[in-house]
């Protein structure tokens, strides 16, 4: 199973992931958190892409699909894998079709705006595994901790205010012609399905709807 997830930033992409990913047994592909490890780590590349994340603004292309080539051939990515934040401009989408992978479904994630700021107030990360809680919708079982490990769970700096409406922004503008794309390349090829669900509700409540989008 080969999946494309797409959403706003906030609209619950990161939690409904790892759901999917436990379900169909596949890993999680997200280049967020690929890139926030090369910050952390210090890296050539976490240098080079530190303070665009920060602003809220996308990396290049090229880093991009570099950094998507090289992961889905890791061995774990031979029955399937599930992007997560990939592809985030037409350009993406154009370089991963010049990677000859057969998708399965493309699901966009819709949640409008407001909602979305609303949201992003709550969201913690651990970020050692990427793992993605809400205080309210999604909470750990101790408060401030990553169930698994036990360590402390952050806010991440892109999560403020003014950065969400500066990749809200983004997000309009590069992203969501991705849904016309898709949409369009579902219509011409039969074996990729693009399906939208609507992200309102609770966590458990979406991740039905996509698992049942997931078997049209
Ligand atoms: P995310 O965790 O997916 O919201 O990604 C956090 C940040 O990483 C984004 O705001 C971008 O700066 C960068 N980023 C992640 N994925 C991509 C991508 N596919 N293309 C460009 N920039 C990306």
């Amino acid at each position: 199973m080969r999946i494309i997830l797409v959403g706003g930033p906030g609209s619950g992409k990161g939690t409904q992931a790892q759901f999917i990913c436990e379900e169909y047994k596949i890993p999680q592909i997200s280049t967020g958190d690929m890139l926030r490890a090369a910050v952390k780590a210090g890296s050539e590349l976490g240098q080079t892409v530190k303070s665009i994340m920060e602003s809220g603004g996308l990396v290049s292309d090229e880093i991009i699909l570099e950094l998507i080539k090289n992961r889905i051939q890791d061995s774990d990515c031979e029955h399937g894998f599930l992007l997560d934040g990939f592809p985030r401009t037409l350009a993406q989408a154009d370089g991963l079709a010049d990677m000859s992978i057969k998708l399965d479904y493309v699901v966009e994630i819709d949640v409008d705006d407001e909602e979305i700021i609303k949201r992003l107030s709550g969201r913690r990360v651990h970020p050692g595994s990427g793992r993605v809680y809400h205080v309210d919708f999604n909470p750990p079982k101790s408060q401030g901790l990553d169930d698994v490990t036990g360590e402390p769970i952050i806010q991440r700096d892109d999560d403020k205010v003014d950065v969400i409406k500066q990749r809200l922004d983004v997000y309009h503008q590069q992203t969501e012609p991705l849904i016309a794309y898709y949409t369009e390349k579902a219509q011409k090829d039969p074996s990729l399905h693009f399906v939208s669900v609507k992200g309102i509700g609770s966590v458990e409540a979406i991740t039905q709807k996509i698992k049942v989008a997931l078997t049209v």
